[in-house]
């Protein structure tokens, strides 16, 4: 019953054969925060900070990103958040923000390439992320990266941050552990690349697909292409699990995906080390694991590489589940 799939929730979510695999909440909201708590998330594994600046006509100042993040953290206790910095642009509009007006808004001056420029902004975002950072226990997650002079950049900002702080005298967590979202088929490729400058990749497969099979995430004429189990796009995960690995990273998957009961066999498969998912979807998806052992779900993982379209990955999956 689902009460029971609740209370089982709180504990650990462990293979037949004792792989363990992290479970973590997205949310957008404190209420979202009560509710990862709530079924049994060990992390946030994304924070999207949209909703700070959202509902409102000018951007929130550092004081007030401070104060809400340290909420998050106080119902978070020790558990992780990853704050995601803003990832505004595409398909996340905020009107105050002006976003240049351009003929491929998607390809175009979003999330972090707005927070470049924008250097006000974002530095604002990192001295909260920061200082909240104190209290909570907060890491940074880079969005929309698609080489490595973004992430370089990007680093660079959060340091500017570090050391405005440190002058001014301001308590901050210091150093903060540091992700990045890989949502480009460019990030995937070059995990290698990465590895060495962050310790987390978190695969936001609704970019990613969006961006592999170059399908506009959202419009509906184009609903067949918006399937991460295409073997498109599990090459690109493969990928970047095998290179983090390779590194000793970790690695996980913070899109719809991850929340897919149909996916989490594949996933873990492909041996992906974390699923975020939004927080209802976290007690289904850890009675899943705990059905699955880890040579089968390796085994349809590949049949899976090998299949011809999402449609068959999902027939497949979906049989694969019906025997568990
Ligand atoms: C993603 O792209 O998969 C993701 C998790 O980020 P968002 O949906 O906020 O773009
Ligand atoms: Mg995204």
């Amino acid at each position: 019953t689902r009460e029971q799939l609740l209370a089982s929730s709180h504990q650990p979510a462990l293979t037949r054969d004792g792989r363990r695999v992290k479970i973590a909440a997205n949310a957008g909201s404190e209420l979202d925060a009560a509710m990862a708590v709530k079924n049994g998330a060990e992390a946030i594994g994304i924070l999207r900070t949209e909703f700070l600046y959202l509902t409102r006509d000018s951007a929130p100042t550092e004081e007030e990103q401070k104060e809400t993040l340290t909420r998050m953290g106080e119902i978070m206790g020790e558990r992780p958040i990853y704050v995601r910095t803003l990832d505004v642009g595409g398909d996340k509009d905020i009107p105050y923000l002006h976003l240049p007006v351009e003929a491929n808004p998607f390809l175009g001056v979003r999330s972090l390439r707005f927070s470049f420029k924008k250097p006000d902004i974002f530095l604002t975002q990192l001295r909260a992320i920061l200082r909240a950072g104190v209290q909570a226990n907060l890491r940074i997650m880079l969005p929309m990266i698609s080489q490595l002079d973004d992430l370089i950049q990007a680093q660079r900002y959060v340091e500017q941050a570090h050391q405005a702080l440190e002058q001014e005298g301001i308590p901050h967590r210091w150093p903060l552990e540091a992700a990045m979202m890989v949502e480009t088929p460019s990030a995937a490729l070059l995990t290698a690349a990465f590895a060495k400058h962050l310790d987390y990749f978190s695969i936001g497969t609704n970019d990613l697909t969006q961006y592999t099979l170059a399908a506009e995430r959202g419009n509906p004429e184009l609903t067949s292409y918006h399937d991460g189990l295409h073997p498109s796009v599990l090459y690109l995960i493969r990928k970047v699990v095998q290179d983090a690995h390779q590194f000793g990273k970790k690695t996980g998957v913070c899109g719809e995906l991850a929340g897919d009961p149909t996916a989490v066999p594949i996933l873990v498969g492909l041996g992906v080390d974390e699923l975020s998912m939004n927080p209802g979807s976290i007690p289904r998806v850890k009675d899943i694991i705990r059905r699955l052992e880890l040579p089968s779900v390796s085994r349809l993982a590949e049949n899976a590489l090998q299949a011809e379209s999402a449609i068959d990955v999902r027939c497949m999956a979906e049989k694969f589940l019906s025997t568990l």
